[in-house]
């Protein structure tokens, strides 16, 4: 499964990322904007009060995203963890900065209270989200395109990009080997609206307390951080179902992914 994933993400990115070239080339007329979920919620103030979509965003955003809305009330934040390009690139910076610092875990360098990482989450994703919302709605433009990792990274050079563009996007990923996941964790305005919706999400893993030995080999795995070897349950609406945390369980049956409410 986790080579399954590696390659699922490998194939999005790569096909992301030659979508930006060839619209760079004027050799596609799709850019690599329309293929992100999030611009559905951007241009739907614009559709429902202008009668018009903003800017570049159109129908196969507002699809994409109420797709990734319904995925997430059945597979929570499996988006994120198996088909965001930005979110495999941030996956795959994490890991080299655990290797880098020789960390056992996704924490990072700072091990980051619970409260405050909570409170990070909720505010940090929520102030990011709301003045991107207000500022596209009120100029029925993409305005943020250039601080805009996903298209800074994959839109070769595309409008709006500048080199404090490269900038931020080099602050991030740097940020991402110090703090894994910093982006998706704290930042992503997709990530801030998908999390109450994966919050009660059907699919769960579970804990079996008879066979589980407690070794925390799934919480070291766990690429959002999450304590796995805790609860009975994984309720957060950060887990993306990536299965490391069982690809990781060294105990058969120790840990189950479950569709709640299916003969339960
Ligand atoms: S709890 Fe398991 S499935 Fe969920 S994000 Fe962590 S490792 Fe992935
Ligand atoms: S890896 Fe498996 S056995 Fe170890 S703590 Fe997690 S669920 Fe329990």
């Amino acid at each position: 499964m986790r080579r399954l994933r590696f390659l699922f993400q490998a194939g999005v990115t790569i096909a992301v990322a030659i979508a930006g070239v060839c619209f760079a080339m004027g050799w596609a007329r799709t850019s690599v904007e329309t293929y992100c979920p999030f611009g559905g919620l951007e241009t739907a103030y614009a559709l429902l009060a202008r009668k018009r979509f903003t800017c570049a965003a159109g129908e196969l955003n507002l699809a994409l995203f109420v797709a990734v809305v319904g995925l997430a009330l059945i597979a929570r934040k499996a988006f994120c963890g198996w088909a965001c390009p930005l979110g495999a690139v941030f996956e795959w910076t994490g890991r080299l900065g655990r290797r880098l610092f020789k960390r056992a875990t996704f924490q990072g360098l700072w091990r980051i209270p619970p409260r405050v990482d909570a409170a990070l989450k909720i505010l940090l994703r929520t102030a990011v989200t709301a003045t991107i919302l207000a500022a596209t709605w009120a100029t029925g433009e993409l305005v943020f395109r250039g601080y805009d990792p996903y298209y800074v990274l994959f839109s070769a050079h595309g409008h709006d990009v500048r080199i404090w563009s490269y900038g931020i996007l080099g602050t991030l990923l740097a940020l991402g080997l110090l703090v894994p996941m910093a982006w998706c964790r704290y930042l992503c305005p997709l990530g801030a609206v998908l999390w109450p919706l994966s919050a009660v999400g059907r699919m769960r893993l579970e804990r079996s307390e008879e066979a589980c030995t407690g070794c925390g080999a799934c919480d070291r795995a766990c690429p959002q951080a999450l304590d796995v070897s805790g609860p009975l349950q994984v309720r957060s609406g950060e887990c993306t179902l990536c299965l490391e945390c069982t690809g990781a369980c060294p105990t058969p049956g120790a840990l189950s992914l479950h569709l709640s409410g299916a003969g339960r």
